[in-house]
């Protein structure tokens, strides 16, 4: 029998790694969370199972991981909530659900996903979105499931900021903690997921770009592309579908697309962050613009492989 085209899967965790943030310890529980969402997304691809599957299933491992800007875990708003976002994207069909500011629903990623397969619209926000859940399968979550120390002391040190009017950019940076994942499956099929907090302290309903279509998450026939920065930018840029119409239009390898948008037209502007794409035939690019990178893929080879750090400062650490 044949296996078709072989499976890939790509995910990250952030590009707000900020260097002297990262004891040992957190970076192996990071590389942890990072090894299990690649184990759980690969099992449903090499089962034969969609694209769609293996990106709800690793998108679920890193929601419920206290380690990452999305669902348990997710950054605090400016007076102390969780609002979370979250889309998919099924590259075969373009369709797409998405969802934002939902403060009790454990995994969004499947709320969007539900969006997506069993109502008539894509995108669905706040009260409204949550009704909608409590028609579905879907988990629901009292606010002290997201809640971690970590988290409130960075809303408390941004607050800081804010009453002594700074605008640190720098503390936007460091809250760069989105979960994304793509995944190439058996039938050829892409598909894309992103799930975040968003910005900690952020205020009036705002939302990024992780659930807005073409934004922070875009699949179609040809690539598959999640974001994680500085949400403004990949909005005022629609960065994720830029990147795939640069393969699709201009014929770019998605190392070259990606780069441009990454390290050109968003920096250009003002912003930062990263992003991860996945080809049709394979290919995977990873580039980010920040300290660090949460990442990890298994491509054709079958081998899991988790980094954070550049990847010369990878190869040089495996030695
Ligand atoms: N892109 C996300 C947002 O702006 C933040 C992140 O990547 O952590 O909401």
């Amino acid at each position: 029998m044949s296996h078709g085209v072989m499976p890939a899967l790509v995910i990250h965790g952030g590009a707000g790694v900020i260097r002297k943030d990262m004891g040992p310890e957190r970076e192996q529980a990071v590389r942890a969370a990072l090894h299990a969402a690649l184990e759980h997304g690969y099992a449903a691809l090499t089962a034969g199972r969609s694209a769609l599957d293996a990106v709800t299933a690793a998108i679920t491992v890193l929601e419920d991981s206290p380690h990452f800007n999305a669902g348990r875990g997710a950054v605090f708003t400016h007076d102390g909530r969780v609002e979370l976002d979250a889309a998919i994207m099924d590259g075969a069909t373009l369709r797409a659900g998405s969802v934002a500011g939902v403060e009790h629903v454990r995994n969004p990623i499947r709320l969007a996903r539900a969006v997506m397969e069993h109502s008539p619209h894509v995108m669905l926000v706040g009260a409204g979105a949550e009704a909608f859940a409590r028609t579905q399968d879907i988990a629901l979550a009292e606010p002290s499931w997201f809640h971690t120390e970590e988290r409130w002391q960075q809303l408390q040190e941004t607050l800081r900021h804010d009453a002594m009017g700074e605008h640190a950019e720098a503390d936007h940076v460091r809250h760069f903690g989105t979960v994304g994942a793509l995944a190439l499956d058996r039938a050829g099929r892409l598909a894309a997921g992103t799930s975040t907090g968003g910005m900690t302290g952020k205020r009036w309903g705002r939302v990024g770009d992780a659930p807005v279509i073409g934004a922070g998450t875009w699949a179609d026939a040809r690539c598959a592309v999640s974001g994680t920065g500085w949400g403004e930018f990949y909005l005022r840029t629609a960065a994720a579908a830029r990147i795939a119409l640069r393969v699709e239009l201009l014929g770019e390898p998605v190392a070259l697309a990606a780069q441009a948008v990454i390290d050109g037209m968003i920096p250009a502007l003002g912003g930062s962050g990263g992003a991860i794409v996945l080809g049709a035939d394979g290919s995977i690019a990873m580039p980010f613009n920040t300290d660090g990178m949460f990442r990890g893929r298994i491509a054709a080879d079958g081998v899991p492989n988790v980094a954070i750090w550049n990847d010369a400062e990878e190869a040089r650490r495996a030695c």
